[in-house]
């Protein structure tokens, strides 16, 4: 049976005019939906008693429920989300660092990730499937419930927790549609980045899908013999074409990508590699994030990683400042609640 998280207005619409019903309840249905972040009370609709029943009969509230809740010191909520559909995944919550009254959730688009990246849990057990829209949707409301339960409000989305957002871009730009649509209360495009290791194909068709979310790429090396040492993935797509993509997709857009660099200790934390991705970035306007590794123990190739001194981390941010980049270091956040992508569900499989 279908939740309400699998409409959209329209879909609704369509159902309750199939069933004699006015098709204008399916915007008042779904706004209180999700105006109170998926608890709808159905008894407190006035709408008409048999269409009350039609609901109950038809959709299932919710598809997923929160099986684990880690609060962190610093106000970071990791839930690993059980979905009826079988598997579970992560959803975090993050305090904004300006304001606290507003939080920022991270969603996970796949169960697992083909990807192989050497220093990222979220690939460690491999792939198991796709998330569908309405899946990525239950984990916006989870999120919207937690950040509400402690009087803060979910301000933006990012694509960043498990999986990598490109290979189902579909199911994506379906949840991205319905948790933006502005006939419901929701999150605006403006507010959500999806993240991506660099599929290329995928950055040029949500480029060009109308939707003008922000991209994050997830750069981490300027060169392709680094790249390829930590992503299997840049054999198929190279710094170059990344970088190429990434001009395409502003320029379409208008939006000012991320970059995204992960910091590994002898890896990819010289000043020679900074001034090489000033270089290859060339005039583009950017934000670079860098983010000090978050230990996973061993990578999938049984590696183990360091980030590197604080020092060289800060002389490679100042590198890049001086070449006028909007750099900075991306908070380490709920390091006491296994908040790097994937970790939470490890520590419960294993
Ligand atoms: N598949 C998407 C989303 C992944 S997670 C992508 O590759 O962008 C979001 C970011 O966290 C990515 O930049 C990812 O490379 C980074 N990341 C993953 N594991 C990490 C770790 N252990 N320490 C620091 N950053 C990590």
């Amino acid at each position: 049976m279908p939740a309400f998280t699998d409409f959209n207005v329209d879909s609704l619409a369509e159902l309750l005019a199939a069933e004699g019903y006015r098709p204008a309840h399916a915007q008042a249905i779904l706004s209180l939906f999700h105006g109170q972040c998926g608890m709808i009370d159905l008894d407190k609709m006035s709408i008409p008693k048999p269409l009350r029943t039609l609901l109950r009969e038809r959709i299932a509230e919710r598809r997923s429920r929160v099986l684990l809740r880690n609060a962190s010191r610093d106000g970071t909520v990791k839930l690993l989300v059980g979905l009826q559909s079988g598997g579970a995944v992560e959803s975090v919550l993050m305090p904004t660092v300006v304001r606290s009254e507003r939080a920022a959730g991270c969603v996970s688009s796949q169960i697992g990730c083909a990807m192989g990246c050497d220093f990222c849990a979220s690939t460690k057990n491999g792939f198991e499937r796709n998330l569908d829209a309405g899946e990525i949707v239950e984990q916006v409301l989870h999120l919207g419930k937690e950040a509400s339960d402690s009087q803060r409000r979910l301000a933006t989305i990012v694509f960043m927790g498990m999986g990598e957002p490109m290979l189902n871009l579909p199911n994506v730009m379906e949840a991205i549609r319905r948790i933006s649509d502005r006939r419901t209360p929701g999150i605006s495009r403006r507010s959500i980045t999806v993240s991506t290791v660099g599929i290329v194909t995928g950055i040029d068709t949500l480029a060009d899908s109308g939707l003008n979310v922000h991209l994050a790429v997830s750069l981490h090396a300027p060169d392709d013999a680094t790249r390829a040492k930590i992503i299997p993935m840049n054999r198929r797509w190279d710094v170059a074409s990344i970088v190429e993509a990434t001009h395409r997709y502003q320029g379409i857009t208008g939006r000012v990508p991320v970059i995204e660099y992960t910091m590994l200790d002898g890896l990819n934390d010289t000043e020679d590699q900074a001034h090489l991705l000033v270089k290859i970035l060339g005039g583009m306007r950017a934000h670079i994030n860098l983010i000090p590794y978050n230990s996973i123990g061993p990578g999938v190739s049984g590696a183990v990683y360091q980030a590197p001194p604080m020092e060289r981390m800060e002389k490679f941010l100042q590198i890049l400042r001086d070449a006028k980049f909007s750099a900075h270091f991306r908070v380490t956040r709920g390091d006491d609640v296994n908040a790097a992508c994937g970790q939470l569900r490890l520590s419960v499989l294993s």
